[in-house]
C-alpha cells in the first residue's frame, strides 16, 4: 500500500532523507521512531507531497511518483488525496466550527454537496467522540479534542493511508490517551497507518512494525517486541535508553 525506493531529500547541502526503502501492506501499522532531526517529519511530508523528494520513488496504492525536476502534478495531487496527514500542531481553521473544519475538504476538494459533506462530518465527529462538539470552534476545544477534529478532517477525505506526525506531542499527558484511543480504533478497523511518535508503550501495543531512523536513513527495523527489547544496533539501544521509562 505504501512503498518507497531510494527516497531522498536534501535541504541545501543537508541530505535529510538518504535513501529510504520502505514497504507497507494494506492494514499494517508502522511506527517511526528516532531522535529529533533524523527526518521523520520530512519522510511523512514527502509521502504526502508537502515536500517534493529529489531522488527515488514513492508509491501509494496504484500511484507511483518518480523524483524529477518536474514532478507529475496529477500524481502529486493523487498522493495528497490518498494520504491523510495529522500534524503535531492541529492546523484547524480557527474561525470555523469543528463541523465546518471537517466538511471543508470534502466540499471544496471532492465537490460534495453541503448535505453530503455535513452528514459524513457528523458521523466522523461521532466516531472520534465529539458528536456534541460539532458547533464549537477550535478555541473552545481542548488540545485533545482539536486533534480528534483534525483526525476526523483527514478521514473525511477517505484516504487510503493515514500519516501521523507526533500526534500527541503537543498535548498534556491527560489528553494524550483520548487521541491514542482513536488511533488504536483506526488500527483495529484495518487502516494502513504510519505514525511518528515517542509514545513507546502505545507503539509496542499497536505497531506491526517499527522503523528506527537516524540521520535520514532507516538504521533498524523489525517487530516492536524485538526492536524495543533486543535491538541489534547500539544506536537504537542508546535512543531507547533515553526515551523508555526506566524498568
Ligand atoms: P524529525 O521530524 O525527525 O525531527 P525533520 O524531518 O523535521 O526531523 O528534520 C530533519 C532535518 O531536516 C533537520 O535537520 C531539519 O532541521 C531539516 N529541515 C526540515 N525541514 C526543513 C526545511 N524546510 N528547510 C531546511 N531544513 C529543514
Ligand atoms: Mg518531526
Amino acid at each position: 500500500m505504501i512503498r518507497t525506493e531510494g527516497l531522498g531529500k536534501s535541504f541545501g547541502a543537508a541530505r535529510v532523507l538518504d535513501g529510504i526503502d520502505h514497504a507497507q501492506q494494506r492494514g499494517e501499522v508502522v511506527v517511526l521512531i528516532g531522535p529529533s532531526g533524523c527526518g521523520k517529519s520530512t519522510f511523512l511530508r514527502c509521502l504526502n507531497q508537502l515536500e517534493t523528494h529529489d531522488t527515488g520513488r514513492i508509491t501509494i496504492g496504484d500511484v507511483t511518483l518518480e523524483a524529477g525536476a518536474r514532478p507529475d502534478r496529477e500524481k502529486q495531487r493523487r498522493l495528497r488525496l490518498f494520504s491523510g496527514m495529522v500534524f503535531q500542531q492541529f492546523h484547524l481553521f480557527p474561525h470555523r466550527t469543528a463541523l465546518e473544519n471537517v466538511m471543508e475538504g470534502p466540499r471544496f476538494v471532492l465537490g460534495q454537496t453541503a448535505a453530503e459533506a455535513g452528514a459524513t462530518a457528523r458521523a466522523l465527529l461521532a466516531k472520534v467522540g465529539l458528536a456534541d462538539r460539532a458547533d464549537h470552534r477550535p478555541s473552545q476545544l481542548s488540545g485533545g479534542q482539536q486533534q480528534r477534529v483534525a483526525i476526523a478532517r483527514a478521514l473525511a477525505m477517505k484516504p487510503q493511508v493515514m500519516l501521523f506526525d507526533e500526534p500527541t506531542s503537543a498535548l498534556d499527558p491527560e489528553l494524550r490517551d483520548e487521541v491514542l484511543r482513536v488511533l488504536r480504533r483506526l488500527a483495529d478497523e484495518g487502516m494502513t497507518m504510519l505514525v511518528a511518535t515517542h509514545e513507546m508503550r502505545f507503539a509496542e501495543e499497536i505497531a506491526d512494525h517499527v522503523l528506527f531512523m537516524e540521520g535520514g536513513r532507516i538504521a533498524e527495523s523489525g517487530p516492536p517486541g524485538r526492536i524495543f527489547r533486543d535491538p541489534s544496533q547500539e544506536r537504537t539501544r542508546e535512543f531507547l535508553r533515553k526515551i523508555l521509562p526506566k524498568a
